[in-house]
C-alpha cells in the first residue's frame, strides 16, 4: 500500500514541484500572466532580480511583477493531501524561521524597541504603552525596491533587518518614521511605502493594508510585506 502510495505521488510531482528549488511547492503561488507555479518565496525572491518568469521567460510586468502573483490555496491543500507530514514540516519550518529571524519590534511612535529591558521613558506615555501591549500583533518583511532608477538608489542600502513586529493599528506614518530612523535618511528624502506595488497613504494602518491590499490576494501567508522606495522631496 505504501509503495503503491509513493508511486501515485510520483505521477504527480512535476505539478506539486517548485522549478527554482525542485522540493515540493511550499505556498504555491501562480503567476497570472502565463500560469506557471512556484513556491511563493521562491518566486518572490526571483522577482527582486528580475520582471521575467523563471520558467517561460516572458517578462511579466514591466515594473511589479509581484502584484501578478496569486496564492493557490487549492493546490496546496491538495499537495498536502498528497504528501503526508509536509503540512507539519512546513509549520515547524515556519516557527524555525522565525526563531532565526527575530523580528524587531517597534512602537507607537515608529521607535524601535528594545529586546528585553524596557525604560521607564516607554512608559512616559500611558497611551502609547496601551496602544502595543494589547493590540493584536503582526509580522512584516520590509523590503526595499531597487533597480527602479529612482533618485534615492545609492542612499538606501537595504534595512539591516527585514523583519518587524509591531501593532495591527500601527499607521504607514509610523513605518515611515521607523524607516527613516533605521535607514538614517537624509531629511531631503521621502518616503514611499508599497504594497503589491501601489504606494500606501499615511494614514493607513497595518490591519487596514492587511485587509484590503493583502489577504484579498488570497495571501493568507505571514510576513505580509510592504515594500519602501526613497525619492527625493522637492516639496
Ligand atoms: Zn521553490
Ligand atoms: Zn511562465
Amino acid at each position: 500500500m505504501a509503495t503503491q502510495r509513493k508511486h501515485f505521488v510520483k505521477e504527480f510531482n512535476p505539478y506539486i514541484t517548485c522549478y527554482i528549488c525542485k522540493g515540493y511547492l511550499i505556498k504555491p503561488t501562480t503567476v497570472t500572466e502565463c500560469l506557471h507555479t512556484f513556491c511563493k518565496s521562491c518566486i518572490v525572491q526571483h522577482f527582486e532580480e528580475s520582471n521575467d518568469c523563471p520558467k517561460c521567460g516572458n517578462q511579466v510586468h514591466e515594473t511589479n511583477p509581484l502584484e501578478m502573483l496569486r496564492l493557490d490555496n487549492t493546490l496546496e491543500e491538495i499537495i498536502f493531501k498528497l504528501v503526508p507530514r509536509l503540512r507539519e514540516e512546513e509549520q515547524r519550518r515556519e516557527s524555525e524561521f522565525w526563531k532565526r529571524n527575530k523580528p524587531q519590534e517597534i512602537g507607537a511612535d515608529g521607535s524601535p524597541k528594545a529586546k528585553k529591558a524596557r525604560t521607564d521613558e516607554d512608559y512616559e506615555n500611558e497611551d502609547d504603552k496601551d496602544y502595543h501591549r494589547s493590540d493584536p500583533q503582526i509580522a512584516i518583511c520590509l523590503d526595499c525596491l531597487r533597480n527602479n532608477g529612482q533618485s534615492g538608489d545609492n542612499v538606501v542600502k537595504g534595512l539591516m533587518k527585514k523583519f518587524i513586529r509591531c501593532s495591527t493599528r500601527v499607521t504607514v506614518g509610523t513605518i515611515k518614521k521607523f524607516l527613516s530612523l533605521k535607514l538614517k535618511l537624509p531629511s531631503t528624502y521621502e518616503l514611499d511605502v508599497l504594497c503589491n506595488g501601489e504606494i500606501m497613504g499615511k494614514d493607513h494602518t497595518m490591519e487596514f493594508i492587511y485587509m484590503t491590499r493583502w489577504r484579498l490576494r488570497s495571501e493568507t501567508s505571514y510576513p505580509m510585506v510592504l515594500q519602501y522606495r526613497p525619492r527625493i522631496d522637492f516639496g
